[in-house]
């Protein structure tokens, strides 16, 4: 249960006014954000609502703030229809990423646009590390007392999250089933959601970034180890217990370098950055100290050894890739994560690596990069809050957590 130490918990205060109408209201909602500007008479109709049922709602979010008349739409004949957007500033969200030596948060408002970043060194191994986290959170949370209200916090972590257990297990930060939206949540007062990173970087490109316009995508991630997110059918597919996506440990050499999940020749064994930089020492390019930077210069300033490394990892992250793309069929694969800081010297090996082993019916697959910046990690984890919110089922009860906090329900009730 919250704990309140004596201050308003961080959310609206709007008394419930009957399920049916809280349905209403939330669908009506979610619509404006996701498919906003839109009219009244495009909500009645998509939403299969009275006029005046949409009228009386839609009056009662524009007096709360959280929706407002934006522009008129043209119209074949009589008066334009008046459109309705969402109030992006009326609440707010945080996103945290929890890496194994530090934390980045971020909070947004309701686009996911970043309003404030933060970051501190953090060791996920030592005694009480997740009591620490909570602490942490919470002095975020708390150093903007005249923020708008807080929807809730999302939380991205590598490792598989199970949503039906409330689990979390990460050998790359040592926690082992941890209920970490359970303990957060006691100590921030507001929902949280927990989900693994890739995951959470795959949600923020479905709502608001290249995946808008895809039903089925990929978003891979390189770096410090190899991720993969799945969109499917306009989703993210999380597989039995949330295990889908440990692309990382596809195995990709035979009795190859030992990974860090404890077999031999994972793709992360041979393609993330400290197999790179394993490979480089062998070579003798890299001094004791010296990391991936180095690796990097190298490759800049031409050194041919440093860009043969890079071209081999390309040319078998492709391979996997092209793995993936056979049989899942996505319409673009968007890769993310530090490791496209290398793009350059990564891509010749990954376009071969790809465009050799891809099937006829899927051989037009577009790959897109981004120019990679940390804080999408925690951004990405934001978009969880914002998925409950506005895109998540309406009979999720989890989701209804975040949704109590712009009013669909009484959330002193809700938290309690
Ligand atoms: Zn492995």
């Amino acid at each position: 249960m919250s704990r309140r130490r004596g201050r308003e918990p961080r959310s609206f205060r709007i008394a419930s006014t009957g399920f049916s109408r809280d349905v209403n209201r939330t669908a009506i909602l979610r619509l404006v954000a996701s498919a906003g500007p839109i009219a009244r008479k495009g909500i009645a109709a998509r939403l299969g609502l009275s006029s005046a049922t949409v009228t009386g709602i839609t009056k009662e979010l524009i007096d709360q703030g959280l929706i407002r008349e934006a522009d008129t739409a043209p119209s074949s004949g009589g008066r334009p229809a008046v459109l309705l957007e969402l109030v992006v500033e009326a609440a707010t969200v945080f996103g945290a990423k929890v890496a194994p030596d530090h934390v980045v948060g971020v909070r947004t408002d309701l686009a996911a646009k970043v309003l404030e970043r933060f970051e501190a060194p953090f060791d996920t191994t030592a005694p009480g590390a997740v009591a620490h986290l909570a602490a942490l959170l919470d002095g975020w949370l708390d150093r903007t007392p005249d923020a708008p209200p807080l929807l809730g916090v999302g939380i991205g972590v590598a490792g598989v999250f199970d949503a039906a257990s409330g689990q979390l297990d990460s050998p790359l930060l040592g926690w082992r089933d941890v209920p970490l939206a359970q303990v957060l949540g006691e100590r921030l007062d507001a929902p949280v959601f927990v989900d693994n990173d890739v995951n959470t970087l795959a949600v923020w490109e479905r709502l608001y970034g290249r995946g808008e316009r895809f039903e089925h995508f990929l978003t891979v991630t390189i770096g410090r180890g190899v991720g993969l997110g799945i969109v499917a059918g306009g989703d993210i597919y999380r597989g039995f217990r949330g295990g889908a996506g440990e692309f990382g440990h596809v195995n990709v050499v035979e009795d190859g370098p030992l990974c860090t999940c404890g077999k031999r020749g994972c793709l992360e064994a041979v393609a993330a950055d400290p197999a790179l930089l394993a490979q480089a020492r062998e070579a003798g390019l890299l001094h004791d100290g010296e990391g991936i930077e180095r690796l990097l210069a190298l490759a800049e300033a031409g050194e041919p050894r440093a860009v043969a490394i890079y071209d081999r990892a390309g040319a078998v992250l492709g391979r996997a890739v092209s793995g993936l793309v056979n049989v899942l069929a996505p319409e673009r694969v968007l890769l993310s994560g530090e490791g496209t800081r290398a793009w350059t010297w990564l891509e010749p090996g990954f376009e071969r690596g790809l465009r050799d082993h891809l099937f006829p019916a899927v051989s037009d697959v577009r790959v897109e990069v981004d120019p990679w910046d940390d804080a999408k990690w925690a951004v990405g984890a934001a978009s969880l809050v914002l998925r409950a919110t506005f895109n998540g089922p309406l009979d999720g009860e989890h989701n209804d957590l975040a949704r109590a906090r712009i009013g669909a329900s009484d959330p002193a009730e809700v938290i309690d």
